[in-house]
């Protein structure tokens, strides 16, 4: 079906099936018709391309990518949806749909069985209450996927693209640029969602690199200190990296000045550089 970011067939479609929002799934479904065109053609939705979407809704995304690649396996958690899709989806033959929390799905055999001599690409609408436990189980697994293209809340879409050494970095901001180049494409505003959540959103693409980093030995042991270090903000770097991994804090604040960090910088302000330096001195002492 087309016409599915129209108000009164997804209403009509709803009543039909006596379905109700669910706000713990982060269900608020795209009513602005111009949104899942843009985020198909900018996301890699093409020939050549299997494209895995996260929380189908009604299938509004769904139906836009398989108008575009060669196949979707789309993953919807809430089983509600299931006799929905088959109906808003059914003139499509290149859509396979799991009925299971994405976070469960082993994602690099999907792609192995389903995508077989296809480039793949990542869409989805993500739903706001795991944003970020998504993208890191993404990206961690260094799943061959050229790009993972998704609506987020805007706040969100800041911090996943701040520069590190900025105001706006976090833990995953690390992560985003440790394995991809991050870009917000375009705005999103509240009212294009039903029901409207409280803040507006961006679209964001992370175009995944062939090689990551240099210098890291440990990925486990790097990607624990970042954590650790964004798990005080208001703290110092050798404060909150020592309470966040149990570790002593001079041995910490020694690794600290190892990698010429000043004793008092915050964890925002490191580098990418300066979190593999600090990470790889640390390493070698605790
Ligand atoms: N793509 C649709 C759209 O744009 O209208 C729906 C987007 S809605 C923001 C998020 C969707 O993700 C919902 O359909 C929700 O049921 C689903 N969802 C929530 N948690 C999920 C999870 N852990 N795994 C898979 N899908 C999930």
């Amino acid at each position: 079906m087309d016409n599915l970011s129209n108000i009164g067939v997804i209403r009509d479609i709803l009543d039909r099936h006596g379905f109700r929002f669910s706000k713990s799934l982060g269900q608020n479904f795209l009513i602005n018709p111009s949104v899942c065109p843009r985020i198909a053609e900018m996301g890699n939705a093409k020939a050549g391309f299997g494209v895995i979407e996260i929380g189908t809704g009604i299938g509004v995304l769904t139906n836009e990518l398989a108008k575009r690649a060669d196949k979707v396996c789309a993953i919807e958690i809430d089983s509600r949806l299931m006799p929905v899709l088959a109906e808003t989806l059914a003139e499509h033959k290149n859509i396979k749909i799991i009925n299971d929390d994405v976070l469960k799905v082993d994602i690099k055999k999907l792609i192995d069985e389903e995508f077989q001599g296809l480039e793949v690409a990542v869409c989805a609408n993500l739903p706001y209450y795991i944003t970020s436990p998504i993208i890191m189980y993404l990206l961690e697994q260094r799943l061959p996927v050229r790009s993972v293209t998704v609506l987020v809340q805007k706040e969100a879409a800041l911090r996943l693209c701040a520069e590190l050494g900025t105001r706006d970095a976090g833990a995953v901001t690390v992560a985003v640029r440790y394995f991809s180049e991050p870009k917000i494409l375009f705005n999103v505003s509240r009212g294009s969602f039903m029901p409207a959540p409280n803040v507006d959103s961006a679209a964001v693409r992370f175009d995944i690199k062939d090689t990551t980093p240099e210098g890291v030995s440990d990925e486990g042991f790097f990607f624990r200190t970042v954590r650790a270090t964004f798990s005080q903000r208001r703290k110092t770097l050798v404060n909150s990296v020592s309470s966040g991994l149990g570790a002593d804090k001079a041995l910490v604040a020694e690794a600290a000045k190892k990698a010429s960090l000043p004793e008092n910088i915050r964890p925002e302000q490191l580098t990418m550089e300066q979190f593999i330096s600090f990470s790889e001195c640390l390493r070698t002492m605790v």
